[in-house]
């Protein structure tokens, strides 16, 4: 059987094996829930009718989101994580060889997804700073009669966040649908979520992977107005969502004082990180960006070599190009990654 050759170019997703002591490559929560906490979600589970399907619009889940954020379930469509929501998105509004903007450095899947929907991807390189040129942006999408925009804010991985008034410049001023993802905003407070379905062209996404530490049951969200929700909906596979974890993130989401909790907890590890390697970065003149999400983005001397020596002790970080990711983490994996730096840098 022939392969089609659109497939034949891909690099299979390889995310890290195991074998690593400490796991600050990926974003996650480092936060694993308690006991009482893990007996509700159990509890849920436990009464999911294992034999029948389960509900194609998670109701429940999407009305458990949509009060967590304030915001009306009408505009809400659940997905397996937010990555099969760019899937579906792209099957319902791109075709072959409309032209998708997507920027550099910014979240890998976009590329992906645009790739295997056969749709011209117009990258846009990020400069020195890393931010986003608003009205370049809108430049390149306008006058590349771009279908569809796609980026992260605040952005993986390189840390940094648009204001609210920026990012509304955007959608008002390109003709192209804007996919505002959102995977990190509950670290940050400008978030377009309570007015997505106010805008005609924006698809807003957002994840229980991060900051609620659901990385496991793969659940996301795509928030837009009716018209494009329904489309939305149309395009997905009618039982996306399991019944398993329908019921467990829509407990987690009905948890505020837990999750609260767990927001205020990362943030204040990802401030220990950042001054920590804000320190070290003032002595060695290296770059570490502003971060305003849960990892911190910087730029060492060598990338290559500081990444091959934590991998020797056992440390996994995220290394793109010639810029360094690292998770917050628990407070002891947070000070092991600062001691293996400062090793490094032979302090
Ligand atoms: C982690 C991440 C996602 C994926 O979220 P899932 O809901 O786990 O699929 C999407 N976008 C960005 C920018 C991410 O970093």
């Amino acid at each position: 059987m022939p392969i089609n050759n659109k497939i034949k170019s891909i690099q299979p997703y390889k995310p890290a094996d195991g074998g690593y002591k400490i796991r600050l490559d990926a974003n996650e929560s480092y936060i694993t829930p308690d006991d009482e906490i893990l007996n509700k979600i159990n509890d849920s589970v436990s009464a999911v009718p294992i034999n029948r399907y389960p509900d194609p619009n998670a109701v429940e889940l999407c009305k458990a989101f949509a009060e967590y954020y304030r915001i009306n379930p009408e505009y809400v469509t659940a997905g397996n994580g937010s990555d099969e929501l760019l899937f579906v998105i792209f099957t319902a509004f791109t075709q072959k060889g409309d032209t998708v903007v997507t920027l550099n450095p910014d979240f890998s899947m976009y590329k992906f997804y645009a790739h295997i929907a056969e749709c011209r991807n117009i990258e846009i390189e990020k400069g020195q700073d890393l931010q986003i040129n608003v009205d370049k942006l809108i430049d390149i999408c306008n006058t590349s009669n771009a279908k569809l925009l796609v980026f992260s804010n605040p952005c993986n991985p390189t840390s940094l966040a648009l204001e609210r008034e920026k990012v509304i410049k955007i959608i008002q001023n390109v003709n192209a649908l804007v996919v505002l993802d959102e995977a990190y905003m509950d670290f940050y407070d400008q978030s377009l979520i309570s007015s997505a379905h106010e805008y005609e062209n924006l698809i807003l996404l957002r994840t229980c992977s991060k900051m609620m530490g659901l990385a496991a049951l793969r659940a996301g969200f795509a928030v837009a107005n009716k018209n494009l929700t329904e489309a939305l909906r149309k395009c997905k596979s009618p039982y996306n969502v399991n019944a398993y974890t329908q019921a467990a993130a829509a407990t987690v989401l009905r948890m505020r004082d837990y999750l609260d909790n767990c927001r205020r907890q990362i943030i204040d590890s990802k401030n220990f990180l950042y001054k920590q390697l804000t320190e070290i970065a003032s002595k060695t003149g290296w770059k570490v960006f502003d971060s305003k999400t849960n990892f911190v983005f910087l730029k060492p001397d060598n990338s290559a070599e500081l990444f091959g020596f934590l991998c020797s002790q056992s440390i996994l970080v995220r290394k793109i190009d010639k810029y360094l990711r690292i998770t917050a983490g628990s407070r002891q994996e947070n000070l092991a990654v600062i001691a293996a730096i400062k090793q490094y840098i032979g302090e």
